[in-house]
């Protein structure tokens, strides 16, 4: 296993950290629900540690807040004092001082555990930062570095770059976690991120390195470019070599689901060339064009302009597009459709729409927008958490 440093924390952690949001599930269709398997679950975070990983990211929300408890569990018997614990608290739930500190004190329980090597404001984004800074987390997490039972304080971001660098620049932050991979090098807070915090001397934690699996079983036309360069790759080593080619990045967090999924990741941070710089000119060219092939399949000719915002109902048209035009690229809608699940959460998904009409007469592109938001939200409906 290669290790790497941990920003300006200065301990080393595996470059390949272990994900706890897409564990092994039991699905009850009839009852729609699932829950973790636990056995699996289990068995997948005691392998990790024997195969030298030492990084585990798991969040208070997670798998219907079961996910902390599971791997407080699995890490039970002398493990946790081998591993980096990092957790993270939702702005939802952290309403009040007593709130946080309440959370906290469960979230130590359920891990079973007297601290937290890094504690996280979970997926702030730019609508709610400002109230973030009003409520004093950061403050609060201040007091619990003190007493201890945090180590370090970041944050998780799913968004675009301004506002990313509003956050960044805020705070001395020991850690963030962005979601990158070599689709959205353009996209989400961008390659521009990696660099940003990697001179702050902030950890960085890299999320969704295969887009919830997606780069994992690409399509023939993207199989042909890889299969057509001599060194033979897996899509899966190609995606996080991508990604291990970057000396900022500290470690990259794989959500696997199964045993030889993890054997897999193991067996590719584990090689000797699996370290910064690991990617030739020739390479990078190679995911460029995967890249651009990728992106000629989607189906709704949308540039996320937002020209068409803000609808008066609050459809997010965009993000609709997108998690609509992703799951067509991949050919998966696993992950298209949870995220569309939590768009629902918000009152921004299509069912919202009251074909006013409004967006249509802005959208530069022409977009039929009524009718391919329909069609989206019959793509992405009905997925069970
Ligand atoms: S047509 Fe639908 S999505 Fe467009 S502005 Fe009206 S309500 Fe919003
Ligand atoms: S205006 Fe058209 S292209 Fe721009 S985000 Fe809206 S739907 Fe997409």
């Amino acid at each position: 296993m290669q290790y790497r440093t941990y920003g300006k924390l200065g301990f080393q952690v595996s470059a390949l950290g272990m994900g706890c949001m897409r564990l092994p599930r039991i699905i009850d269709k009839q009852k729609n629900e699932s829950q973790v398997d636990r056995e699996k679950a289990f068995e997948l975070i005691r392998y990790g540690v024997e195969q030298g990983i030492t990084y585990f990211d798991t969040a208070y929300g997670y798998h219907n807040m079961t996910s902390e408890a599971i791997l407080g569990e699995a890490l039970g018997q002398g493990l946790r004092e081998k591993v980096r614990i990092v957790t993270k608290q939702p702005f939802g739930v952290m309403k009040t001082q007593a709130d946080i500190r309440r959370n906290l004190e469960q979230t130590l329980k359920k891990l079973r555990t007297d601290y937290i090597d890094v504690y996280l404001i979970h997926n702030i984004q730019a609508p709610i930062w400002e109230e973030i800074k009003q409520r004093q987390i950061i403050e609060a997490y201040e007091q619990f570095r003190r007493e201890g039972l945090i180590r370090g304080i970041g944050f998780s971001y799913h968004g675009l770059l301004p506002a990313f660098k509003d956050i960044l620049a805020y705070y001395p932050w020991d850690m963030c976690q962005i979601q990158q991979n070599f689709i959205d090098v353009e996209r989400e807070a961008t390659a521009e991120a990696i660099r940003l915090a990697g001179q702050k001397g902030c950890a960085l934690v890299i999320m969704e390195p295969l887009r919830g699996g997606c780069l994992a079983n690409p399509p023939l036309q993207i199989q042909r470019i890889y299969d057509a360069y001599p060194v033979k790759r897996s899509a899966v080593e190609w995606a996080f070599r991508h990604l291990i080619n970057y000396p900022e990045i500290s470690t990259i967090l794989s959500g696997v689901t199964t045993l030889p999924q993890l054997k897999e990741d193991i067996q590719i941070f584990s090689q000797p060339d699996a370290v910064p710089g690991c990617l030739s000119a020739e390479e990078q060219h190679i995911l460029s064009q995967v890249k651009a092939t990728y992106e000629s399949l989607t189906s709704i000719p949308c540039t996320g302009c937002e020209y068409c915002l803000p609808c008066p109902h609050g459809v997010h048209i965009p993000g609709v597009f997108r998690q609509y035009n992703d799951g067509v690229m991949f050919g998966v809608f696993d992950q298209p459709k949870r995220g569309y699940m939590l768009m629902g959460r918000q009152n921004q998904d299509a069912s919202q729409c009251k074909a006013c009409g409004t967006c249509e007469a802005r959208c530069p592109q022409h977009i039929p927008i009524i009718q391919e938001l329909q069609t989206a939200h019959e793509a992405l409906k009905g997925w069970i958490e």
